[in-house]
C-alpha cells in the first residue's frame, strides 16, 4: 500500500450522492460502527443523496437478529434515519446470478478443494468427500484507486492469489455481496473505516470484472483510546446501549462523535467550534478536513460534551430525560423533583449521576430521608456551644416561617437570614442550619438544601433538631 499526500477532490456532481452503513451483525452496535455510519450519513444528506442501511448477515454463524436489532434501535435513537433497508441473506437470488455470470465470462470458476485438503493433510483424494468452491480469477495486476482521505493508494494483487468469492451458488461471501450491493444499489461513495482498505483491491476487481466502475472510496481513520492503543472495552468502548444507559443524551453523542477524526475549518480570530447540533455540522462537514491519522475517543471528553448538553436542556427536558434514572420514590413529574433540577443540572455529568447523588451516600440523600445523627454534629466546629446552635437555628427558623409557601424560593431564603448569618458569623449559623436539613458532612449549601426540601420539611427538620439539642 502506498498512500499518497495528494488527495482527490470530492466529485459529487456526476450523480446523486448515495451512501451506505453496511454492518454486520455480530455483535453490539459500537462507537466505531456508529461513527462510520454518522460520518456516511452527513456526507449522503449534505449532498442531497440518499443513506441506505444494508445488514451484512451471509455469515450465518455469527450474525444474529438480535445484534440487527441493537444497530436498527441505536440508529434511531441517534436520530439517524435510512432511506432504504436491506437484509443481504435476503438476497440469495440476484447474488447467484452474478456468480453465474462471472463463471460464464470466465472471470470466476469452481475450484475442487478436496486435493488441497488431502494435501495439507497428508491424504491422496480416493475415498474423499468432493468439496469445492468458487474462486475469482484473480488477473494478477495492478490497482490503484484515489481515495478521498487518505489520496492515491496502490496495490499488486498478485499476492492475493485466486480467492474466494462463495462457497456454493448459494453461499456467496464477503467480497462478493458486498461488491455487488454497492453495484445493484448504486453507491457512488463508500465511506468505511480504514481497516477495509486491505479488501478495496479485491472488490475493485470484482467491480472491473462485472463491468462496472468503482466507487469513490473514504477510508476514516480508526478509533484509538487515549494512550493510542486500539480502542477496546477497557478504555470504555462500549456499546451504544450503554451509553443510552449510562446517561448520555443522543446530540451530545453525535455532536462528540462527529469531531472524531473531522474538524470544521477554523474561522480566523475566533475559538474553536465545538458545540454543534446535527443539522449545523451537515452544513460543515467535509471529507477534505477528516485526519488520516487515528482518533482519539476520549471519554472524559464525551462527558464534557454531555455536560454541555445537559446544561442546555428546558427544565421540563431535562425531567422527561431523567425520568429513566430516578430512584422508585421520587417522580419526575413531583414538584420536588422539579425543585431539584437547578442543582441537578449544575452537578452532573451522565443521567446516571443522578441516581447516585440521590441514592444513600449520594449528596442529595437527604432529600429522600435525615439520617439519624448525634447532636453534637450540629454544633459549629469553631464555637461548638450547644446555646448557640439552639439560638440560630430559632432564629433561622422563625425567620424562614415567615415566607409563606408559595414563595418558598433560592431567593427568599437567602435574603431572610443572609444578614442575620453575616452578623453572628456564617459558619455559626449555616453549619446547625445545613445538618439540621441533611445530617450529611457533604451537602450543597443549605439555602439551596432548604429550597429543594420545601418550607414545611425545612420547618419540621429544624424542629426536630432543636428537639435532639434539647435532650442532649
Ligand atoms: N460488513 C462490513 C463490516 O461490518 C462492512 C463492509 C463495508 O463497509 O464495505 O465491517
Amino acid at each position: 500500500m502506498s498512500p499518497n499526500t495528494d488527495r482527490p477532490k470530492e466529485d459529487t456532481k456526476r450523480a446523486t450522492v448515495v451512501t451506505r452503513f453496511a454492518p454486520s451483525p455480530t455483535g453490539l452496535f459500537h462507537a466505531g460502527s456508529y461513527r462510520t455510519a454518522l460520518f456516511a450519513y452527513i456526507f449522503a444528506r449534505q449532498n442531497g443523496g440518499r443513506f441506505i442501511l444494508r445488514i451484512e448477515d451471509t455469515d450465518k454463524e455469527r450474525s444474529k437478529k438480535e445484534f440487527e436489532d441493537n444497530i436498527i434501535e441505536s440508529l434511531k435513537w441517534l436520530g439517524l434515519e435510512y432511506d432504504e433497508f436491506y437484509r443481504q441473506s435476503e438476497r440469495t437470488e440476484i447474488y447467484r446470478e452474478s456468480i453465474r455470470k462471472l463463471i460464464d465470462s470466465g472471470h470466476a470458476y469452481v475450484s475442487d478443494e478436496s486435493q488441497s485438503v488431502d494435501k495439507l493433510q497428508g491424504r491422496t483424494s480416493s475415498g474423499q468427500a468432493r468439496s469445492s468452491v468458487i474462486r475469482f480469477r484473480n488477473p494478477n495486476k495492478k490497482v490503484a484507486f484515489d481515495d478521498l482521505i487518505r489520496g492515491r493508494i496502490e496495490f499488486d494483487t498478485t499476492e492475493l492469489g485466486d480467492f474466494v468469492i462463495a462457497k456454493s451458488m448459494e453461499e456467496p461471501v464477503f467480497h462478493l455481496v458486498n461488491v455487488v450491493d454497492d453495484m445493484d444499489m448504486g453507491m457512488t461513495h463508500i465511506i468505511r473505516g480504514e481497516d477495509h482498505i486491505s479488501n478495496t483491491p479485491r472488490q475493485i476487481l470484482i467491480f472491473e470484472a462485472l463491468g462496472a466502475k468503482p466507487p469513490i472510496y473514504a477510508h476514516i481513520p480508526l478509533l484509538l483510546s487515549t494512550d493510542r492503543s486500539k480502542l477496546s472495552k477497557r478504555h470504555g468502548a462500549v456499546s451504544m446501549t450503554e451509553y443510552r444507559e449510562r446517561g448520555y443524551i443522543p446530540d451530545a453523542l453525535v455532536n462528540f462523535m462527529a469531531l472524531l477524526g473531522w474538524h470544521p475549518a477554523p474561522t480566523p480570530g475566533e475559538p474553536e467550534k465545538e458545540i454543534m447540533s446535527l443539522e449545523e455540522i451537515i452544513q460543515t462537514f467535509s471529507l477534505d478536513r477528516v485526519q488520516k491519522s487515528g482518533a482519539i475517543f476520549d471519554d472524559a471528553k464525551l462527558n464534557w460534551f454531555n455536560k454541555q448538553y445537559i446544561s442546555k436542556l428546558g427544565d421540563s427536558e431535562f425531567a422527561s430525560y431523567a425520568s429513566a434514572f430516578l430512584p422508585d420514590w421520587i417522580a419526575a413529574t413531583s414538584p420536588q423533583f422539579g425543585r431539584l433540577i437547578q442543582i441537578l443540572r449544575e452537578k452532573i455529568s451522565v443521567l446516571g449521576d443522578i441516581k447516585t447523588a440521590l441514592s444513600p451516600g449520594g449528596e442529595l440523600a437527604f432529600v429522600h430521608s435525615l439520617p439519624d445523627f448525634h447532636a453534637e454534629m450540629l454544633l459549629w466546629k469553631k464555637d461548638p456551644s450547644k446555646e448557640k446552635a439552639r439560638m440560630h437555628l430559632e432564629k433561622v427558623q422563625s425567620l424562614l416561617a415567615a415566607i409563606s409557601d408559595d414563595a418558598f424560593t433560592a431567593e427568599s431564603i437567602k435574603g431572610a437570614i443572609w444578614d442575620y448569618a453575616e452578623a453572628e458569623g456564617k459558619g455559626d449559623v449555616l453549619w446547625p442550619f445545613r445538618m439540621a436539613l441533611t445530617g450529611q458532612e457533604r451537602s450543597p449549601d443549605p439555602v439551596m438544601c432548604a429550597f429543594i426540601l420545601g418550607r414545611e420539611e425545612t420547618l419540621k427538620r429544624i424542629d426536630s433538631s432543636l428537639k435532639k439539642l434539647s435532650a442532649a
